[in-house]
């Protein structure tokens, strides 16, 4: 890679997710080389994970080529590397087979990584939701659990089909949902013989009540929405240990079950504890009005490992999709304005409410004026919101075919596994 004291400024983007990629298309046209490095190749929508690990989407609905993403860009090139050391004082960046980089502008746009707060096992035995591999393995390993047990009846009441989740936020609620869906639309006629009592769906929730964000009559209804589903909700009960077979919640009661989905925290992504500098909760770094970091001009962190303090309400934004591709898109537009003379101006994030989905025809959303909406409406409001979010048409397209196929169906194609020994 050329060094940034080439023929025009240098804007390294690092990593690209929302926030990434929205950075590096506002600067589109604008007379910068971007050089975008992640150590996938490849953008991932997480908010459609749960849909890749229960076989509703297939894997390139959830996961784009970021080449593919910056193809119409002349200004634009992409690098897959892992990041693995920024010096913000040398404005040089450090990665694992890629040469070092230096830059004019840093675009910090690694996001967050799970948090198991230290609860013994779940590093080895949990499934967490985070990643495109998080979303076929958990996907992967449950398909071999019925299939096992298809072979072994046995298994079955060692908890093989029995799947915990843990945490009652979006994530969780979303998972818990759709596994109980695939079960009792797909799994009850895929494995006749296998009972679906011993086939249980746990949501375990620490606090009192599952989705603490949203107004108390969103809650009751999301919880009575997932108990038709058949899903189990336990609060108040924190797990404490996990095996690959067993479950121990803080009331004392063990859980048989051979799958443990991680759905209850995150931390801002560890590589921001190297850089010296004071960091918020969560592992997140505070930004000026315009996403700046204080005391490093020209340095722009956005998306889930920012800690944006919202203009409005003086409160530090959430991890959101929209708030990581808004925050993006700003830091690209401030690059741009800054490189044509211009000065920056402050954030501003437009809130399109808080959603989050159950199941068919079951879903949430909370305006920022405090309107509810739930049910089949809500459903349309979330699905319209995720597809704007979407990278371009064409998985637009996909996710549209997939979900209007479930529809009418209750099909979920992509309830197969790929051996990797074959
Ligand atoms: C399961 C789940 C469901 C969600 N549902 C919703 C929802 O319904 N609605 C909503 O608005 N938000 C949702 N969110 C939140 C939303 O997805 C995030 O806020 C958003 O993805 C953050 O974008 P980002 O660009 O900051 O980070 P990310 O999307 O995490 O992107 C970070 C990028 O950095 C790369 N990277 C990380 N470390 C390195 C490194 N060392 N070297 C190189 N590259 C690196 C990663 O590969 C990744 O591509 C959900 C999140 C999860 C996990």
């Amino acid at each position: 890679m050329p060094d940034a004291a080439g023929t025009r400024p240098r804007v390294l983007v690092l990593g690209g997710g929302f926030a990434g990629i929205g950075a590096a298309h506002k600067l589109n046209g604008a007379d910068v080389d971007v050089v975008l490095v992640d150590r996938h190749d490849y953008h991932t929508f997480q908010p459609l994970l749960y849909q890749l690990a229960t076989g509703l989407l297939e894997t390139t609905a959830v996961g784009h080529s970021l080449r593919d993403l910056v193809k119409d860009q002349d200004n634009a090139t992409i690098h897959k590397a892992p990041v693995t050391a920024i010096d913000l004082d040398g404005k040089t960046v450090q990665f694992d087979g890629l040469a070092p980089s230096t830059y004019d502008f840093l675009v910090l746009a690694v996001g967050a990584q799970v948090n198991f707060f230290g609860t013994e096992g779940a590093a080895e035995h949990a499934f967490p939701m985070y990643t495109l591999r998080d979303a076929v393995k958990l996907k992967d390993h449950v398909l071999e659990r019925w299939e096992a047990a298809d072979k072994d009846s046995e298994l079955v009441d060692d908890g093989a089909l029995t799947v915990v989740v843990v945490g009652g936020g979006p994530t969780g609620v979303e998972t818990a949902g759709a596994l109980a869906e695939l079960y009792r639309s797909n799994f009850v006629t895929d494995y006749p013989s296998l009972s679906q009592e011993k086939a249980r769906v746990v949501l375990v929730e620490a606090g009192d009540e599952i989705f603490a964000m949203f107004k108390p009559n969103l809650r009751e209804y999301a919880k009575d929405a997932l108990e038709q589903r058949t899903v189990e909700v336990m609060t108040g009960a924190r797990v404490q240990s996990v095996s690959p077979t067993r479950v121990r919640l803080s009331t004392g009661e063990v859980l048989s079950a051979h799958t443990l989905v991680w759905g209850a925290g995150l931390q801002g992504n560890r590589l921001v504890q190297s850089l010296g500098i004071e960091l918020q909760r969560g592992n997140r770094i505070a930004v000026g009005p315009d996403l700046e970091l204080p005391g490093f001009p020209g340095v722009f962190v956005v998306g889930d490992v920012a800690a944006i303090t919202d203009s409005k309400t003086e409160q530090v934004l959430p991890q959101l999709g929209s708030v990581a591709l808004q925050s993006g898109e700003h830091a690209g537009e401030a690059i741009s304005r800054r490189v044509a003379g211009k000065s920056t101006k402050p954030f501003a994030y437009k809130d399109k409410g808080t959603m989050a989905a159950i199941g068919r025809h079951a879903a949430v959303v909370q305006m920022l004026g405090g309107k509810t909406m739930k049910g089949r409406k809500a459903q349309f409001a979330w699905r319209a919101v995720h597809l704007a979010l979407l990278p371009t048409n064409e998985d637009r397209a996909k996710a549209v075919v997939d979900w209007a196929g479930s529809e009418f169906t209750h099909q979920r194609v992509g309830r197969i596994s790929v051996d990797a020994d074959e």
